[in-house]
């Protein structure tokens, strides 16, 4: 037999399947997705198997011969699903194997099997037909009986040893299965509630979608070819409206016509509730997969979906790679989320890797979030929850004006904090920028201090004693005197969390109402939930925090949210930056006024933008209608694909000349490039962008792939790197 496999490089030049025969006493067990061991390009490489077939267009002479089989396995539709992604996202189906494979695989590993000890039956005799035993291994054989099976590091190697000699128990390797913490939460009930009228509306179309479905798998007898827009939706419902509760009804009646169900979160960390709630619900059959699990407990999770053990899988953007067989539903929490785009080669998203697996399983896909993007608004049906699930108004939100002022809180800002304080309530503050202030300069002769390796200025730390640059990591001693002049006058200019932190905590804290801060900064996944932890315990206090603190949390009981620098992510040059805008103020409005009055303030510089006016009318409605339209007379998604381009070199013409190399080879029918543009250096990297602006979506990735291909390696450009961005975020 041949095997025809995908090699397992990372090379963007080794492409398509390559032949290997497959001898008769490896045959056993080989099936399309097997990890075998292979001789490749005189090494031996691992690759996956993409096809099996018995014969080679080549000649036998001239094909290797599979060396091993490993243990490891992929679905077989994860493997099609690595080439689509490899087409899809100008990437290779290796790269895309490699972010699907078991955890752990390409090193072997495997289940844990630990010593465990079983007793016999003359074991059992022996406890009640006055055997001698000693008191020690009367207490292990009765606590054997009564269980079955108990590790042996449990109980004392020494007692089992002569246990075993005297043909008392049986020590034998059984599997031990890693599993992770249970999300317990005692606030969280495992019982249905009965579904408000707009959550009972939003659910029908859902049902009849599956009923659809499960008629045409029944007559086709294969799943839909391409994703069917009957069976996508989106919901759009404002926080706390009930969407979770939806997704849970409509993955019981998956799990009920027996189909697997996948739901993706953004970051497992924030949002631990989601999880709860799941594991709540339906019990064991929930499986978590996300990268702050040990190897271990990921691969072992990932053994119960591939086995059909589990058939709920929760996890972050790469769990849309769950090993299951028929999946009924996927569900997208939080779609607006720019987590879901893969920031690294293949830079995939998952939201659209769903639409192809919902379409691979004819399982219906629902997109859910309370801020919505363009895209999925124009392509899902839409589903609305408009009411809160406790009846509660949105807060009111209002926009404070700061042209002309200097500090960074306006004085209503301030007052509201005092209010909050006196009143013994909580409040969040959100500023989207880490540190103590984000540049500093040299009050003499104007020296800014910058990253060496990038195009960007050094944010200074206090805590930490040091300036470092947000995209590489550089750090610095905080400079006491300029190295240009010699000047000791030494400006700090804006204002991050970590001086807001400050701030506060000096003006405004006492022992009731404690200031936290929250940030990439506050270490650690862990130390983050503990964080939220401490202030979701605390009667009053302030949060304050960058975008991350307006994410998912349920906090019940917060009065006062506050946006202090609501223009920052409109500064960026990107077309998103609107979108971007509205999301955070209606985010942290719906963060804010849960349990009862709620109150948002939003600080601007631009107090009449659009997305800053539209989102303190809570009108998500009126900012999408002026949202698509923009995006049509632009030209911009969800009516054209994106597709950039960036080269980089260490050398500044290098990057240039390779964009203007491709440009000239670049040429879809119409499409439109925008650039060779040159970027800010990044990592001591020169860098130049090409945008390919296209309606044509497949015939622009296939342009852009064959000139990559083209250039990449070759003599002039051996040292720029190209990197490929199919829907940049
Ligand atoms: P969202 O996901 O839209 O933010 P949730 O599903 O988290 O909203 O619902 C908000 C709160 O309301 C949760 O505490 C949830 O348990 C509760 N809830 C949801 N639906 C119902 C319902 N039909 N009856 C009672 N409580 C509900
Ligand atoms: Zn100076
Ligand atoms: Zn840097």
């Amino acid at each position: 037999m041949i095997a025809r496999v995908l090699p397992l490089t990372q090379t963007r030049a080794i492409k398509g399947l390559f032949d290997y025969i497959l001898p008769a006493e490896l045959l056993d067990g080989v099936e399309i997705g097997s990890l075998l061991r292979v001789p490749f390009a005189g090494r031996v490489v691992q690759a996956v198997v993409a096809e099996i077939t018995i014969t080679s267009e080549l000649p036998q002479e001239r094909l290797a011969t599979v060396t091993a089989v490993l243990p490891a396995r992929l679905p077989a539709d994860l493997v099609n699903l690595a080439q689509w992604i490899a087409d899809e996202y100008c990437s290779t189906a290796a790269r895309a194997l490699a972010v699907m494979l078991p955890p752990g695989a390409t090193r072997g590993l495997t289940e844990k099997q630990v010593l465990t000890a079983v007793v016999t039956e003359a074991g059992r005799e022996a406890l009640t037909d006055g055997t001698r035993l000693t008191e020690g291994q009367k207490t292990v054989l009765t606590a054997l009986a009564a269980s079955g099976a108990i590790p042996a590091a449990q109980l004392g190697t020494a007692t089992l040893r002569r246990l075993k000699s005297r043909g008392l128990v049986s020590l034998d390797l059984a599997v031990s299965s890693r599993r992770p913490d249970r999300h317990a939460v005692s606030s969280i009930s495992a019982a249905a509630p009965q579904l408000t009228s707009e959550q009972q509306a939003a659910l029908v179309p859902i049902m009849s979608a599956f009923a659809d479905l499960a008629n045409t798998l029944m007559i086709g007898g294969d799943a839909a070819i391409a994703p069917s827009p009957a069976s996508t939706f989106l919901l759009h419902g404002v926080t706390g409206s009930g969407k979770t509760e939806v997704y849970l009804q409509a993955a019981a009646a998956a799990l009920e016509a027996g189909r697997g169900v996948i739901i993706l979160v953004p970051e497992i960390g924030l949002t631990p509730q989601a999880l709860a709630r799941f594991e709540a619900r339906f019990g064991d059959v929930v499986a978590v997969l996300h990268s702050g699990m040990s190897e271990g407990k990921r691969h072992d999770e990932w053994l119960r979906l591939a086995r059909g053990e589990a058939r709920v899988c929760v996890g972050p953007r790469s769990a849309i790679f769950a090993p299951m067989d028929d999946i009924g539903l996927i569900v997208v929490d939080e779609e607006h989320e720019s987590s879901y785009k893969h920031e690294a080669d293949p830079r995939y998203d998952a939201r659209n890797v769903a639409e192809r697996r919902a379409a691979d399983h004819g399982a219906v896909l629902l997109y859910g979030s309370a801020t919505p993007r363009p895209e999925s608004v124009h392509a899902s049906k839409r589903l609305r929850l408009h009411e809160r699930v406790d009846g509660r108004a949105l807060p009111a939100v209002e926009i404070l004006d700061m042209r002309g002022l200097h500090h960074p809180l306006h004085p209503q800002t301030r007052l509201a904090l005092a209010d909050c304080r006196r009143e013994g309530g909580k409040a969040i503050v959100l500023l989207n920028r880490r540190g103590w202030s984000n540049f500093l300069s040299c009050a003499s002769c104007g020296r800014v201090w910058m990253c060496p390796n990038c195009e960007v200025t050094l944010v200074l730390h206090r805590s930490g004693g040091l300036v470092a640059c947000h995209h590489c990591g550089h750090r610095e001693a905080v400079p006491r005197n300029c190295p240009d002049c010699g000047s000791v006058s030494v400006s700090r200019h804006g204002v991050g969390t970590e001086r807001l932190e400050h701030e506060l905590a000096t003006g405004l804290a006492t022992p009731e109402f404690p200031i936290f801060r929250l940030d990439a900064d506050s270490s650690g996944q862990d130390a983050r939930a503990r964080t939220l932890e401490r202030f979701h315990a605390v009667t009053g206090g302030v949060l304050v925090g960058t975008q991350m603190i307006a994410k998912g949390h349920d906090f019940a009981d917060v009065g006062l949210g506050v946006v202090v620098d609501a223009d920052q992510t409109m500064r960026f040059p990107d077309f998103r930056a609107e979108e971007r805008t509205f999301a955070m103020v209606t985010q942290l409005a719906g963060r804010t006024g849960r349990g009862g009055h709620g109150r948002v303030l939003v600080q601007t510089m631009e107090p009449k933008a659009r997305p800053i006016r539209l989102a303190a009318l809570h009108d998500a409605d009126g900012f999408l209608n002026g949202e698509l339209q923009r995006r049509r007379a632009l030209a911009y998604p969800p009516f054209a694909t994106l597709v950039r381009v960036v080269c980089s070199s260490e050398d500044d013409d290098g990057a240039y000349e390779c964009a203007t190399a491709l440009r000239r080879l670049i040429d879809p029918p119409g499409a439109r490039i925008l650039g060779p543009a040159p970027l800010f250096m990044l990592r001591g990297k020169h860098r130049s962008q090409l945008v390919v602006k296209t309606a044509e979506r497949t015939a622009a990735i296939a342009a852009v792939r064959s000139a990559v291909d083209a250039i990449a390696g070759t003599k002039p450009y051996r040292d720029v790197s190209i990197s490929v961005d199919v829907d940049p975020q």
